[in-house]
């Protein structure tokens, strides 16, 4: 099926429900779906994505591509962020000037939106609405609920989509967590009430379905905190997610417990315990001590929170295992705690920093060693109750790679759901029952490089992986009105090792492989730049690859005076 590069030029029916994720399924991260009814569109989430191994060099941050919405303009109603988390509202900033449509979220999420509105300079331009947490609201056709589901981040909201005759609940992020510390427990009556009231599709997180039984509750983690640190008798440090509030009040119940003080290191760890507390969470959060102060407090008293548990070079746990942190050294029988998963991708990076650390014979404790830290999404037994609970007609697998989809997909199908598995791009008819892929809709992925947003698939975003990879050899000819060479061709090489040969002998080897070349080239080779700049890159390709195994790019330059 060929995309339509404008969501516009698709064959929509008239009273039809459509799904359109364009970020999200197929992978985990920059969540981006849309629905739509009569040509009225909303939008649910606005994340990104980081860099990984495919990635061209310089690119960190990754965005979905709106562009196929180009034609929406005013009938892209609202923007609703289900919860705070990168994945959903980190593109807020980015890709608001493409959408421009109000958003609406909660108080917590509404902050940290903000936060990212007001980096863009957008704040000024944007209607950024807070709603309550079980509120009903109506854009246009759409009668959309948000209901509270636990999850490791405060206020995580399903959404309950009433439109067209039909009932969808697209779930967001979440996990059933009985003890989530901080924030409201899951609005379980709402959820079986929906279900006896009758739920056609439910839209849904798919990141554990591939992992039985449940994901735990951030209570047992307190335990397992808890039974680390009071263990310890020297200096404790942990480095968890900035935005796990249940996390930080457990870290901060934790110090009083063990008659530790708190001192942060890392900006996001600062900025989102104020935003906790700007939303009324992390209430007991003790006082804090300020690094500079951290002299004068014993070791046994020292309890070190650090940003950078995903092993960030530029975090402050990186630069405390490397001893370059302006604030603080850590020392011998120090401990270390990883209160995070390892996300997939990070592995390398993050047994560096724990052989680093352990080199130092500081001591290391991941999830592995101890039970200091819980997932933030549904395990199997709890996909199992949520369809038991709503019991919907259909499943649409999102928010996971092909195999938790497929995973998730098949556990639907076992509870006597259908289900239906998606990937980015397809345009999804939700009234049809069931329901099915009606067209393909361009997507793609931008990479923020400096400022600008730049399709991944963009030529110079290749060259520069090639650059990377190969180095650049330069060189310049001048040729007079005979097409003869003036002076020698000047060669210029970067990021290209000249092995034992040397950088100059190496020059000299390809000055006067040019000049030869040259010499050796027809007329109608020496009259034509692009066949000149042809010849002496095919001839100078094969020269390298057989001298040293190498193909750097090259830029030849021809210039006629
Ligand atoms: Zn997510
Ligand atoms: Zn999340």
């Amino acid at each position: 099926m060929k995309p339509f590069a404008n969501l516009g030029d698709a064959p929509l029916t008239p009273e039809t429900l459509y799904f359109l994720p364009l970020g999200g399924s197929g992978e985990i991260g920059m969540n981006f779906n849309l629905y739509g009814f009569n040509d009225q569109w909303i939008a649910v989430d606005v994340g990104i994505t980081f860099a990984d191994d495919t990635t061209p060099p310089g690119i960190e941050v990754i965005t979905p591509d709106p562009s196929s919405l180009k034609t929406l303009g005013e009938r892209l109603i609202a923007i609703i962020i289900t919860h705070a988390h990168e994945d959903h509202v980190g593109a807020i900033g980015y890709l608001w000037p493409a959408l421009k449509a109000p958003v609406y979220c909660t108080g917590f999420t509404a902050s940290v939106a903000e936060r990212k509105l007001g980096e863009a300079g957008l704040l000024d331009q944007v209607a950024l609405h807070r709603v309550l947490p079980g509120e009903r609201r109506s854009f246009g056709p759409f009668e959309i609920e948000w209901i509270a589901l636990t999850h490791s981040i405060p206020e995580s909201h399903a959404l309950c989509l009433e439109v067209g005759g039909l009932r969808v609940v697209h779930t967001g992020d979440w996990k059933l967590d009985p003890n989530p510390l901080e924030g409201v427990h899951y609005d379980d009556r709402r959820l079986m009430a929906l279900g006896d009231a009758g739920v056609d599709v439910v839209i849904g997180d798919s990141t554990n379905a591939t992992v039985d039984g449940w994901s735990g509750s951030e209570l047992d983690c307190y335990r397992g905190l808890l039974d680390v640190i009071s263990q310890e008798q020297q200096r404790v440090c942990v480095t968890c997610f900035s935005s796990n509030t249940a996390r930080l009040a457990s870290l901060g119940r934790i110090a009083r417990e063990t008659g530790r003080r708190i001192t942060i290191l890392g900006r996001s760890l600062f900025q989102y315990v104020a935003t906790a507390k700007a939303n009324g969470y992390l209430r007991e959060f003790p006082e804090l001590v300020p690094p500079e102060d951290l002299d004068y407090l014993p070791k046994s008293e020292q309890l070190i929170l650090a940003t950078g548990s995903q092993g960030e070079a530029r975090a402050a746990m990186a630069r405390l295992a490397r001893g370059e942190h302006h604030s603080l050294v850590l020392e011998a029988d120090d401990c270390v705690v990883f209160s995070s998963k390892v996300i997939p991708g990070n592995e390398k990076k993050l047994f560096r920093l724990y052989d680093l650390l352990s080199s130092k014979r500081i001591r290391v404790v991941t999830e592995a060693e101890a039970c200091v830290h819980v997932s933030g999404h549904p395990c199997r037994d709890e996909l199992t109750w949520m369809y038991r609970a709503l019991q919907p007609n259909t499943v649409i697998p999102v928010h996971g790679e092909h195999r938790h989809m497929v995973a998730h997909a098949e556990l639907a199908q076992q509870l006597g759901c259908s289900a239906l598995t998606v990937q980015n791009g397809d345009l999804v008819s939700l009234t049809t029952s069931p329901p099915r892929v009606e067209a393909k809709i361009a997507s793609g992925r931008l990479g923020l490089s400096g400022t600008s947003l730049v399709p991944l698939t963009d030529r110079a975003l290749n060259e520069r992986r090639a650059l990377a990879l190969g180095g650049m050899l330069s060189i310049t000819v001048v040729l007079d009105k005979k097409s003869r060479l003036v002076g020698q061709p000047q060669i210029e090489l970067m990021g290209v090792p000249s092995g034992e040969l040397g950088g100059e002998a190496l020059k000299a080897e390809l000055t006067f492989a040019v000049e030869e070349i040259l010499a050796e080239a027809s007329s109608r080779v020496l009259q034509s730049d692009d066949a000149l700049r042809e010849m002496i890159q095919r001839e100078l390709a094969h020269s390298l690859h057989q001298w040293m195994g190498i193909r750097p790019r090259q830029l030849v330059q021809v210039i006629r005076i």
